[in-house]
């Protein structure tokens, strides 16, 4: 079952404040992406927004105006490219982020987000 909008803002709130050594070099109130010499499995997975078998939209939620990698940008789980992304924590403080790879023909690109209650929407 993919996470909801109400189990994101649980998990963002639960989350609320937390920063550690490990994790204070990922600044990503919009999309950013992995620093380079980070360490990927200090990340992990506590669930996905992925729906499942069925190719999830390409469309994207922007009633303001914003942009994919704003940090103003809601956090919309049935838009792209929320509908791609798993939510990960810090394995020290329990952080939270949501984490999508863009993939493209000879590349792959880990993007992460901070998560923010505020900016989910249903
Ligand atoms: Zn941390």
């Amino acid at each position: 079952m993919p996470l909801s909008s109400a189990d994101l803002r649980r998990l963002a709130e639960a989350a609320r404040g937390r920063r550690c050594e490990a994790c204070a070099v990922l600044v990503c109130p919009g999309w950013e992406s992995l620093p380079a010499g980070f360490d990927g499995r200090q990340l992990r997975v506590l669930g996905t927004l992925r729906p499942g078998e069925d190719e999830p939209t390409w469309q994207e939620h922007h009633p303001q105006g914003t942009r994919t990698d704003s940090p103003a940008a809601p956090i919309a789980p049935a838009f792209h490219p929320y509908n791609r992304s798993d939510a990960v924590a810090c394995v020290h403080c329990g952080r939270a982020f949501l984490r999508y790879t863009e993939a493209g023909g000879y590349f792959s690109d880990v993007r992460l987000r901070e998560l923010d209650p505020a900016l989910v929407v249903d």
